[in-house]
């Protein structure tokens, strides 16, 4: 079997439709929703594939056994279904239902049908045979032919108009998609007799990535545009809201504040015996009313503090601060805490150089990882280390007790949570402390990173760069896990 030239090119430039058709309808069957819209423009790709099918099947038609009228009959129909298909997936996709597009749309489907009925009772193409190019058929057009040609011809004029003049101007600019496929008849009847090239398989995979193009950009690309603007609008709202409840919890805390501190007050002035007496139940009451008091003043203060770091508002009043001597103070402070637990409280650090800090934030975060190491070990110690290294000075914060499971390592840093949840936690605490220690060590240019075993025990550590630095300058943690 010798293929010619033209077979070649015939195979190439239908087979190149052919794939630009499959790739296009499997983008949209597949990624985008099943609207109308999109399955019109599925069934137009499939149209302008089976046509390019048949049209490669037109050059192996004595190979195939094929009949020849009815292989040119099946592309000559799907060419028209193309036509009208690519019409009324255009004004789907405008949303445009005039008058007009009802008619053309309604209108071109019965003109196709008849135009099929009439071509396979042999009145629209005859006598087809074979010419002297090897796989080339040709046939008369009849007069019903002829005419039904050239209203193809006006009808894809007027789609081209029509869709011109629609009002969507994404839609607008499938026009050309109409222009090319005329131009692919136009072609056929003045080209192909001489050149024996198929511009008309190369003019129609034009008008298939014309219609394509603003289809996937729809569906596929703007939808995500919108999603960017809708998230963005989240967004603001969501930052209003967050700074009104930032607003109302700086305002509540504030004014909660001052009644705690002056019960507080007024009950140490009862229980050191200003107004009279008092006999032990009294006294046991009162220590619970100020110790409660005190945890609550520990939760307001904590949250204005948190409040203040995520609005902002907290800014450090650095100076040279001696880390040895903030630890000691610290350490000195819950001393009694420790004894009454019977823990040891050990310390391992010698002269340290002195860092540019906030005193009593520095302070704070020290208070709060012993604080915690006490409250949460039964036996053994609690032992604060803390040495030089480089440029940045690191303190461990490490006890015997109960420690903290490796997937809670992230979780314990953030606001309100704590590793057993429950109602019935033992322990007390807002979940707040982590958090606040975190974000001050990192407005400081530092690290905070633990390392625990269950049942063994934790060891905090807080690398603060000596002088001061930009949070990237800070030594990174060296190991976070278990
Ligand atoms: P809380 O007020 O609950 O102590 P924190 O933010 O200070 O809040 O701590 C959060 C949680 O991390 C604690 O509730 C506890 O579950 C866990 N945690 C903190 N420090 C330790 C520690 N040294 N040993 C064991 N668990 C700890």
């Amino acid at each position: 079997m010798t293929i010619s030239t033209t077979t070649t090119f015939v195979v190439a430039a239908n087979g190149l439709t052919a794939v630009i058709a499959a790739a296009l309808l499997m983008l949209v069957l597949w990624q985008a929703p099943r609207r109308r819209m999109n399955l019109l423009f599925a069934l137009t790709m499939s149209i302008l594939l089976g046509y390019c099918v048949a049209n490669i099947f037109g050059r192996f038609i004595a190979e195939l056994g094929l009949d020849p009228a009815h292989t040119t009959y099946i592309a000559v129909s799907l060419f028209g279904y193309f036509t009208i298909t690519m019409f009324v997936f255009a004004a789907e996709f405008a949303h445009e239902r005039t008058l007009i597009t009802e008619i053309m749309g309604i209108g071109g489907i019965v003109a196709g049908l008849l135009y099929i009925a009439a071509m396979w009772s042999d009145r629209v193409i005859v006598n087809i045979h074979p010419t002297s190019d090897p796989g080339s058929y040709q046939g008369e057009w009849t007069t019903l032919g002829q005419t039904a040609s050239a209203i193809l011809a006006g009808y894809l004029i007027a789609s081209a108009v029509v869709i011109h003049r629609m009002k969507d101007p994404r839609a607008r600019v499938l026009w050309l998609a109409p222009v090319f496929a005329l131009l692919g008849i136009v072609s056929s009847v003045i080209l192909w007799p001489i050149t024996h090239i198929p511009f008309q398989a190369l003019l129609l995979a034009v008008s298939a990535l014309i219609l394509g193009r603003p289809v996937l950009y729809d569906q596929l690309f703007n939808p995500l545009a919108t999603l960017h603007k809708d998230l963005e609008a989240v967004n603001t709202e969501l930052k209003r809201a967050s700074s009104m409840k930032s607003q109302f919890l700086t305002d509540m805390s504030h004014e909660l504040r001052t009644p705690l501190n002056s019960i507080i007050g007024y009950t140490e002035l009862v229980m050191g015996g200003m107004y009279g007496t008092l006999n032990d139940t009294q006294r046991d009451r009162l220590e619970k009313v100020v110790r409660n008091g005190q945890t609550l003043l520990k939760l307001v203060n904590d949250a204005i503090d948190l409040n203040r770091i995520e609005t902002g508002q907290l800014m450090l009043e650095r100076r040279l601060v001696s880390v040895s001597d903030t630890i000691s103070s610290v350490l000195d402070a819950v001393e009694p805490l420790a004894i009454n637990k019977g823990l040891g409280l050990r310390r391992d650090y010698g002269l340290l150089p002195a860092i540019s800090a906030d005193e009593v934030r520095l302070r704070q975060i020290m208070m709060n990882l012993v604080a915690n190491a006490i409250k949460f070990t039964h036996k053994g110690s609690v032992t604060v280390r803390a040495h030089a290294l480089n440029n940045v000075v690191r303190i461990e914060v490490t006890d015997t007790g109960i420690g903290i499971a490796a997937d809670k390592f992230e979780t314990i840093f953030q606001e309100f949570k704590q590793v057993d949840d429950s109602s019935t936690r033992e322990y007390e605490g807002s979940g707040l402390g982590l958090t606040i220690t975190r974000r001050l060590v990192e407005l400081h240019g530092g690290h905070i990173w633990l390392e625990s075993v269950v049942g063994q025990g934790s060891t905090f550590f807080v690398s603060l760069p000596i002088v001061e630095s930009h949070p990237a300058e800070a030594e990174a943690p060296v190991s976070a896990a278990a």
